[in-house]
């Protein structure tokens, strides 16, 4: 591992409040909590606390611009204003990647590329507003027109975690706009501000007012929304907990959800794989954004005819990365977005060894220049056994747990010997074992001899533990949409009250 810094962490101290009906909105009381930059460890903004009055008033909004403008809006209409929203935030990548990385950390290049490829997302989706169409049902009663309309749920909330933040709000709210509804979103305590200036930027792109409110605040915002009877959907991005609990008290009331949850993805390689892309696709898979990430490659399989080569090939590049600065370019891993990650990181490689796994490198804290942030070592646990504990949870940090297999039907089950079931690696160059192995891989992305790749059409999401639905291609609009059948008696004939026509 080794260093680059540079001093270029000046932020002034910011203050923060909630983005409603098109304006800012101060709270009534004088609820905040700050954030701190995890580069410097300082602390840098300062937030408003949503009550359940905040909540409130934001869905109130949210709920008059769905009644008022934004229905009455032609759907080409809407999705012109939401590929101007995407191109308003391509225009401010910078300005939006620079506020990312004093929030979570990440890489300037990965968070400025997020913001820029907003727009294809929006491009996309906003394409797919007019297009939203119902059908003509073919009747026994002839002389009866049945048609459906499709059409939105009306409020939607958007519950988003830390790690990717404008990537992961627009993926959920561009399909809900596209659907015609529209937003109450919470972003996570960690990455507040960027949401607000998402939604300014949205109103800069001509979105009428009420549209995309933002409310700030700690976990009991995210309940008020999610209990608010206004509500009719939540989309929500984060830990399979917090997913639960979520989902447990929409069924309650009768609302819907789609959930993007976490993951403890395989990364299997097998000996006639090309191990200069195997290498380089299992260390993109976990060390890549500091593992920080739900398809995070987190648990290495590899078969043991060439374990000990690419372990030592893996533990060598480990050994090598760039830890520093992560506004600088030639940086490769930032810091971890927060001192509980750290934590939980530190004490995730403590409990592996105990568990009996070795560690080959890393997993340390590190300090880096002058700044005084969250750093961590790039971790390499080998031989770890199925039942370590760090085999069976998320870490969402840079620990990479490695154990051997013999053949392929031990790797399916040691694979799918998991609650989760986001994602999944497979690096082989045998054409039939590779797609054997996708259909036998329990997850929601299985990628051959590539990994932690997204497309705006492609369905993203996870089996089992690891999510409810999908985000991405045209389902995710019909995720956001409810259909409605329409009967039109065409004839004249007086129909016999007490006798049901079929
Ligand atoms: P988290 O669950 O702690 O928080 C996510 C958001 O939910 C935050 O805004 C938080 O304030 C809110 N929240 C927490 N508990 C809530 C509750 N009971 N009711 C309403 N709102 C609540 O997750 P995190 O630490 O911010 O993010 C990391 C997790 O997100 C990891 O598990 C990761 O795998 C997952 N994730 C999943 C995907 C995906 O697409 N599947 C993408 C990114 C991250």
């Amino acid at each position: 591992m080794s260093a680059a810094v540079s001093p270029s962490h000046e932020d002034p101290y910011r203050k923060y409040v909630h983005f409603v009906d098109g304006a800012d909105r101060d709270t009534d009381h004088d609820h905040y909590f700050e954030s701190v930059n995890p580069t410097t460890g300082r602390l840098w903004g300062r937030f408003a606390i949503a009550d359940d009055v905040d909540v409130d008033v934001a869905v109130q909004s949210a709920h008059r611009a769905f009644r008022g403008e934004w229905s009455q809006m032609s759907a080409s209409k809407r999705g012109s204003l939401m590929t101007r929203w995407g191109e308003a935030i391509a225009n401010n990548a910078d300005f939006i990647g620079r506020l990312e990385v004093t929030q979570n950390g990440k890489l300037l290049a990965e968070m400025k590329l997020q913001a820029q490829i907003a727009l294809d997302w929006l491009r996309y989706f906003g394409g797919l507003a007019d297009k939203i169409e119902g059908s003509v049902i073919p009747l026994n009663q002839t002389s009866v027109l049945n048609y459906t309309l499709r059409e939105p749920l009306g409020v939607v909330g958007v519950i988003t975690p830390w790690n990717s933040p404008t990537f992961l709000t627009i993926m959920s709210v561009a399909p809900a706009l596209a659907a015609g509804n529209t937003v109450v979103l919470k972003p996570s305590e960690v990455t507040s501000a960027s949401a607000i200036e998402l939604a300014r930027l949205a109103k800069v792109a001509g979105i009428p007012d009420g549209v995309i409110n933002v409310v700030t605040g700690l976990r009991r915002t995210g309940e008020a929304i999610v209990d608010h009877p206004l509500v009719r959907k939540v989309a929500f991005t984060g830990s399979v907990g917090a997913g639960k609990a979520i989902a447990g008290r929409l069924s309650q009331r009768l609302a819907s959800y789609t959930l993007e949850l976490g993951g403890k993805s395989p990364n299997i390689v097998f000996p006639d794989a090309n191990l200069d892309q195997a290498e380089a696709g299992v260390l993109a898979g976990i060390f890549a954004a500091a593992g920080q990430t739900c398809i995070a490659g987190s648990r290495a399989y590899i078969h043991e005819a060439i374990y000990d080569e690419l372990v030592d090939r893996l533990t060598r590049r480990a050994k090598s990365i760039v830890l520093g600065d992560p506004l600088l370019t030639s940086t490769q891993m930032g810091p971890v977005a927060t001192s509980a990650q750290l934590e939980k990181d530190l004490t995730i490689v403590a409990q592996a060894r105990d568990d009996g796994a070795e560690l080959a490198y890393g997993g340390e804290r590190v300090s880096v220049g002058d700044f005084g942030g969250y750093f961590i070592s790039p971790a390499i646990l080998t031989g770890v056994s199925q039942n370590n504990r760090v085999m069976r949870n998320e870490v969402f940090g840079p620990v990479l747990a490695i154990a051997k297999f013999k053949d392929e039907d031990e790797v399916v089950c040691l694979a799918n010997d998991s609650p989760f079931g986001l994602a999944a690696g497979v690096w082989t160059n045998d054409i039939k074992r590779g797609h054997r192995m996708a259909r036998r891989l329990e997850a929601g992305t299985v990628w051959l001899n590539t990994y932690r790749a997204l497309a705006f059409n492609s369905p993203f999401g996870g089996y089992k533990d690891s999510g409810v639905g999908r985000v991405n291609g045209i389902d995710a609009v019909n995720s956001f949409l409810q259909t409605k059948s329409v009967w039109c008696e065409l004839g004249d004939e007086v129909r016999d009250p007490f006798v049901l026509k079929a």
